[in-house]
């Protein structure tokens, strides 16, 4: 599998903590993975820096077939270059329906402009029904945001990004606060988004990475601690130790 995004001895310090150590993660092109990691680790600083927000002291993060570096871009370049960020908390626009909420993710594609002289396309509407019902939403279309469930808004919210086309989704505990029937619908949505593009997602609940069925990095204290499946990383003394506070 070629390389999508490569992080290579990334460090970073906050008043003299290390909280990103000599890090190294490398994902192929529409791979699946789970970042799983006591408090502390260092998983949202991980985030924070793939994305921009967070600057290195040192080390390399390489995008893409060119291995283009992202250091240096702002994190709106760097959403435009394809790496889309889902926080925990859904942030959809409540008092816009699901279709207004998708559409406007769509105009937010073409740019700023396009947000003051969009008139909907054709082709941009028959994408809002494929999203709505890639995220299970077909049947909610005219319903106002505010008024979806804890999950259909955490759905919407992935088909926004989605709308966005990224090459790499990365996902911050998405499963969190969800009943077992929607943690089940927000897996099959994030397989099937895995199929064309790269999905990196940030989870405790470790029911919910085994469902994922892909490939694990446990995060330690800034740096990769263990790699490889779920069962594989979870016989590894080193990661139940450092589970247990040991
Ligand atoms: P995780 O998401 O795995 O819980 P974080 O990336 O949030 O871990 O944090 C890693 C470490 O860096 C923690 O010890 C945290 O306290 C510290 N840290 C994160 N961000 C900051 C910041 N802006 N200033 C100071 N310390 C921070």
């Amino acid at each position: 599998m070629s390389t999508l995004l490569e992080v290579s001895g990334v460090s970073v310090s906050f008043d003299g903590f290390k909280a990103i150590n000599n890090l190294s993660f490398r994902i192929g092109q529409a791979e699946m993975r789970a970042v799983i990691g006591p408090n502390g680790a260092g998983k949202t600083t991980f985030m924070d820096i793939v994305t921009g927000k967070t600057r290195p002291d040192e080390g390399r993060v390489l995008w893409g077939e060119r291995s283009q570096s992202l250091l240096g871009m702002s994190e709106a370049q760097i959403a435009r270059a394809g790496i889309g960020r889902k926080f925990q908390k859904p942030t959809v626009f409540e008092d816009q329906s699901v279709h207004e909420n998708l559409l406007m993710a769509l105009k937010g594609r073409r740019g700023p402009w396009a947000v003051l002289f969009y008139r909907p396309a054709a082709a941009d509407l028959a994408r809002v029904d494929e999203l709505a019902a890639e995220i299970g939403l077909a049947d909610h279309l005219a319903r106002k945001a505010g008024e979806l469930s804890h999950g259909q808004k955490q759905w919407l919210e992935i088909g926004m990004l989605l709308a966005q086309e990224p090459r790499l989704l990365l996902v911050d505990e998405p499963a969190a606060g969800m009943t077992p029937a929607e943690r089940e619908h927000t897996t099959a949505i994030l397989v099937e988004a895995a199929k064309t593009r790269a999905v990196v997602v940030v989870e405790h609940d470790m029911e919910f990475v085994r469902r994922l069925s892909c490939k694990v990095t446990v995060l330690h204290e800034g740096a990769v601690l263990a790699e490889g499946s779920l069962d594989h990383v979870t016989a590894d003394q080193r990661v139940i130790d450092v589970y247990l506070g040991r």
